[in-house]
């Protein structure tokens, strides 16, 4: 071809030379390429358009043997040696078939998305899918398809497959030890279940222990008085219900549900607290006195759960003044706003907190009575944290303690 055009000489040689690398491209990359060419494809979606079905999605989701026949009119035209070395027995020419021999039924949708994707226009489209070798057997793949708008015109396609049949059994391997370590901790949860259900329901069975000997007591007199009888029997009635909520309340933290939020007034929930105390603080000779903020707003969080947190906080201030001479023994409950958040704080007149005992007292099971579980403040931490709240304890200048805790107010 001596003495032709040499522009047209060079851009042949051009041409070549880009062709040559390209084929040494395909062929080197430690991808599994492959060349396909769709061009009856096409045909058949001139076909659906000429029948008016444009919604082509639609249309592949509802004719899963309309996809499998598009599958089988892509035919392979080229792989390079990974894809020989992944998909075949040893011979590339076994491979030049059509596509659906390497298309499993549950990835049909794969190639749907995927003529979809080169009708819609867009250069490429990649997913994780299920493809089968020569051998039968299907396997994990990250798939890709490149649609480059020369080669599409062509009828041509590229597409790229890793095999990815490792990382998906590790992934499956790692979701396995994850779901034994949640089971490991949830076993070992049981133990602090068991210790906070033992812990809140003592205070209220106590209650009732003592309301039903005091009715026993007015039934037992010469002229039994029934009206006396009826209040202690409701309020039997009430703290058997407080113990039943408590419970399915602890349960519901140890199975990490979500916990039922709902605006709730904090002055409420406190004076509810002191009617479920009433007969600790009368026993003990405690005074109450409560300081409750007008207008607050309300916050988000689950009553009998802030309930617990109030009784819990009063019963420790009750047992703390133990020692502390009657006519001093009291007990402040008072709420605030600060700041957009919601504030309590619950004051007593013992013998405070000791300095070497603050950084432990949220500890599950730190306790200092000869018969604390130590759960107590712990429950309370958590349940407030649930509601975005936080708790806190310091010594009153009198000497007392006092816990506070905070809530964010509910907009
Ligand atoms: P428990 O009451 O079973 O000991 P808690 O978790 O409720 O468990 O309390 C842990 C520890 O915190 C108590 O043992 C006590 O030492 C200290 N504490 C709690 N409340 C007070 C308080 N009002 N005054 C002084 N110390 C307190």
């Amino acid at each position: 071809m001596s003495g032709g055009d040499p522009s047209k000489q060079s851009a042949e040689e051009a041409l070549r030379e880009s062709e040559y690398r390209y084929r040494n491209l395909f062929q080197a990359m430690a991808a599994s390429f492959w060349e396909l060419d769709f061009t009856p494809v096409g045909g058949m979606l001139r076909g659906l358009r000429k029948q008016g079905i444009a919604d082509f999605a639609a249309y592949f989701a509802d004719n899963p043997a309309f996809v499998r026949q598009m599958m089988h009119v892509t035919r392979v035209i080229d792989v390079n040696d990974q894809t020989v070395a992944l998909f075949g027995n040893g011979d590339k020419a076994e491979l030049l078939q059509p596509l659906d021999v390497y298309w499993p039924e549950e990835s049909n949708h794969v190639y749907a998305a995927s003529v979809l994707a080169a009708v819609s226009g867009r250069p490429s489209y990649a997913t994780e899918t299920k493809l089968r070798k020569l051998n039968g057997e299907v396997f994990d793949a990250l798939f890709t398809a490149c649609f480059a708008p020369e080669a599409v015109a062509n009828g041509k396609l590229l597409i790229g497959v890793i095999d990815i049949s490792e990382r998906v059994r590790a992934q499956a391997m790692l979701r396995q030890v994850q779901a034994e370590f949640a089971h490991e901790a949830r076993v070992s949860m049981l133990g602090e279940l068991t210790a906070s259900i033992a812990h809140e329901v003592n205070q209220p069975l106590a209650a009732i222990a003592t309301n039903a000997s005091a009715g026993l007591r007015w039934l037992n007199r010469p002229e039994p008085n029934l009206d006396e009888v009826r209040v202690l029997t409701q309020r039997i009635i009430a703290d058997a219900q407080r113990a039943a909520d408590i419970i399915s309340r602890v349960r519901a933290m140890a199975g990490h549900k979500a916990p039922e939020s709902a605006p709730i007034s904090i002055n409420s929930v406190v004076e509810e607290a002191t009617l479920f105390l009433a007969h600790e603080l009368e026993s003990h000779s405690v005074a109450l006195t409560l300081q409750l903020a007008k207008d607050l707003p309300p916050v988000l969080a689950d009553r009998i759960q802030l309930q617990q947190v109030v009784v819990n906080l009063a019963v420790n201030a009750v047992q703390a003044m133990s020692q502390t001479p009657t006519k001093r023994r009291r007990l402040a409950l008072c709420t605030g706003l600060h700041d957009g958040r919601v504030h309590v704080a619950i004051e007593d007149t013992g013998p405070g907190i000791d300095a070497a005992h603050q950084p432990r007292l949220f500890e599950s099971f730190f306790t200092t009575k000869s018969n604390g579980m130590g759960m107590g403040l712990p429950i309370c931490r958590s349940i407030l944290e649930t509601y975005g709240g936080a708790i806190s304890a310091r010594n009153a200048e009198s000497g007392g303690a006092v816990f506070s805790f905070t809530l964010p107010a509910a907009h």
